[in-house]
């Protein structure tokens, strides 16, 4: 162990040269260059020697090398084979590195997590591929990985998405999936130029952590959950349309305006407008109109 070798734009390109690596855009390659960026990650995330972290798309081993410090023990996985060998030699000095090359959203985290820590949760910290950061954010939450916190980087319009509420645009299915899983803070605001290649769009840290118990009660969180998309898939329709012709949903309309209505809300109201309490007392009235049309 020693200390990190990469962080900054000359390691970062010798490496770059050593392996004649070139960036694939589709993977979304953004290599972290800059060490306070990378600094304030590692603080944000209060990484200690107890802890486990999963690392999602290591690049060639930056932050992996300052979680390597910080953490007991990091699993790092990457899509990219081209940069399993650099991750090799970059991440050769530390034991307690295990590089996966895997898609992340084809793995079965929960799984891999309950084998290598025992089911204990575990720290998600990442420099995330943006082309892919809600399914992985949702995946996280929806699929009950055993996760503590997640402190990623993400586009700053994402990080934003996070943190709305009912009446704004970005208001979606990501707001309420992190209102309801996890408290979230922006860490930082990190500009084009911390990056190798530049991305045209600007950055921001996120760190949520798992509320220990969510702030509404809901009997059926798949449910909730597929009311939620059903309702922001078809924004333009009113909230009964969207849950009457939604795919994943099967309630009788008149049900569904009962439940709409038990909410104190009209028949056109839009699935925009309902806040997370709104769609916990929705879904929980729905699922014992299943348990009512059996009895
Ligand atoms: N962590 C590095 C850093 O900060 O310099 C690289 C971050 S870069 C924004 C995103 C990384 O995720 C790339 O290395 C990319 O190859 C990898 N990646 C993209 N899609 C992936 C997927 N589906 N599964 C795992 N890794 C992926």
């Amino acid at each position: 162990m020693g200390k990190p070798t990469l962080g900054n734009p000359q390691n970062t390109i010798e490496i770059l040269q050593k392996y004649q690596f070139s960036f694939q855009k589709k993977f979304g390659q953004n290599f972290l260059i800059d060490t306070h960026v990378l600094d304030k990650i590692i603080r944000a995330a209060d990484i200690s020697k107890d802890d486990m972290v999963l690392e999602i798309g290591p690049g060639i081993g930056t932050m992996t090398q300052y979680l390597a410090e910080a953490a007991g023990r990091v699993i790092a996985v990457e899509i990219d084979k081209n940069l399993i060998p650099i991750l090799l030699d970059t991440l050769g000095g530390y034991d307690n590195v295990r590089i996966l090359n895997e898609d992340v959203l084809k793995l079965d985290i929960r799984k891999l997590v309950s084998e290598e820590n025992e089911g204990k949760p575990v720290k998600v910290v990442a420099n995330l591929p943006y082309y892919i950061t809600t399914p992985i954010i949702m995946g996280l939450f929806e699929n009950q990985v055993p996760v503590e916190s997640i402190t990623v980087m993400v586009q700053k319009e994402v990080a934003d998405r996070m943190q709305t509420g009912p009446g704004s645009k970005d208001y979606g299915a990501l707001s309420l999936a992190v209102q309801y899983y996890a408290s979230a803070y922006i860490v930082a605001n990190v500009p084009p130029n911390c990056f190798m290649p530049r991305p045209k769009v600007g950055s921001a840290v996120i760190r949520l952590t798992r509320h220990e118990k969510p702030p509404v009660e809901v009997r059926d969180e798949k449910l909730m959950f597929d009311i939620i998309r059903s309702s922001f898939n078809q924004r333009r329709k009113t909230l009964v349309n969207g849950l009457n012709n939604s795919d994943r949903l099967d309630f009788p309309k008149e049900i569904i305006v009962k439940g709409i209505e038990c909410l104190g809300k009209g028949e056109r109201v839009r699935g925009e407008t309902l806040s997370l309490e709104d769609f916990a007392r929705l879904s929980n009235f729905l699922s014992d109109s299943r348990f009512q049309a059996c009895n």
